[in-house]
């Protein structure tokens, strides 16, 4: 053990290295990649996460350190990781695992070493958050495939007599999902039919068409890119009048873009 002044103790931590079990073709774009790793780890890691994902073709990833207050400290020089969001889809700290879906949307490092995991890739973890979703009588809950592990969650932990819509744009039927919804929620699937993703306004046309339920328990949660979201957000604060804490709307990723999450 280490005390204060020992200069040895300068406060940093390792990140939690996890190793690929599994990986499965849910649909055509998203691939879903199961990870084991420590019971503390996999509790730690979600349901929003901070990814350190390892460049393909790189030599060993020299992974960062974590301070105290959880920022990230980065080696000196080159080390071959790439920091991006994500969504732990499913997480059982019990028995150490935690499944991640990754878009396969062709370009950028995670979608890339996603597409190139086989088990026994490694991938590490720098922190978490919340979904910060609340809960309410009337939920709208939208977004695209990047979205879905969330909303997949959001649904599962809603309370049964939630009511509401979740709108959810996909490339086609063939990208739909099975969801565990309330009764009274429905879930409308918005296909792309062919349209790149990031330049359809399947959702922002969606949630224009949708009258302000008649009820002041509302929470709106919508994720997808950046440039839908904030046509989304406009919209639900000047026409429904929503407030800050009535609705949580972050745009997951940008068109033409690289995301890096804040480090
Ligand atoms: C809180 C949060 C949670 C998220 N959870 C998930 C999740 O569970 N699963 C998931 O797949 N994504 C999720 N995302 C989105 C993901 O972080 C971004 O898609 C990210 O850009 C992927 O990183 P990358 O290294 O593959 O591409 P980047 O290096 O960030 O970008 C490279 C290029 O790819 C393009 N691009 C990025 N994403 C897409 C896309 N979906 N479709 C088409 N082009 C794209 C960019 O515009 C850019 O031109 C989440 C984002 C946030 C903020």
């Amino acid at each position: 053990m280490s005390s204060p002044l020992d200069p040895a103790d300068d406060g940093l931590r390792p990140v939690d290295v996890l190793t690929v079990v599994a990986v499965t073709d849910v649909t055509p774009s998203v691939r879903r990649v199961l990870l084991s790793g420590s019971p503390e780890a996999v509790a730690a890691a979600g349901p929003t996460v901070n990814l350190l994902v390892p460049r393909v073709g790189d030599a060993e990833p020299r992974w960062p350190r974590i301070q105290r207050d959880g920022r990230i400290v980065w080696p000196q020089g080159s080390h071959g990781v790439a920091l991006r969001s994500y969504t732990a889809r499913r997480q059982d700290s019990a028995a150490g695992e935690l499944e991640i879906d990754f878009v396969l949307h062709g370009d950028g490092p995670a979608a890339a070493w996603a597409g190139a995991a086989r088990p026994g890739s490694l991938l590490a973890v720098a922190g978490a958050a919340s979904l910060a979703e609340r809960p309410a009588s009337w939920v709208l809950l939208a977004g695209d495939e990047t979205a879905l592990p969330a909303i997949s969650r959001l649904l599962a932990a809603a309370d049964p007599g939630t009511t509401g819509v979740a709108l959810l744009e996909v490339a086609g039927p063939e990208e739909e999902q099975p969801l565990a919804a309330p009764p009274g929620v429905e879930v409308r699937w918005l296909h792309r039919k062919g349209t790149p993703p990031g330049e359809s306004t399947l959702l922002v046309d969606a949630v224009a068409a949708l009258d302000r339920p008649g009820t002041d328990d509302v929470f709106a949660w919508v994720g997808a890119e950046s440039a839908a979201v904030r046509a989304i957000r406009a919209d639900l604060r000047g026409r429904w009048g929503l407030g800050r804490a009535q609705h949580h709307a972050i745009g997951y990723w940008r068109r033409g873009r690289a995301m890096a999450p804040p480090g």
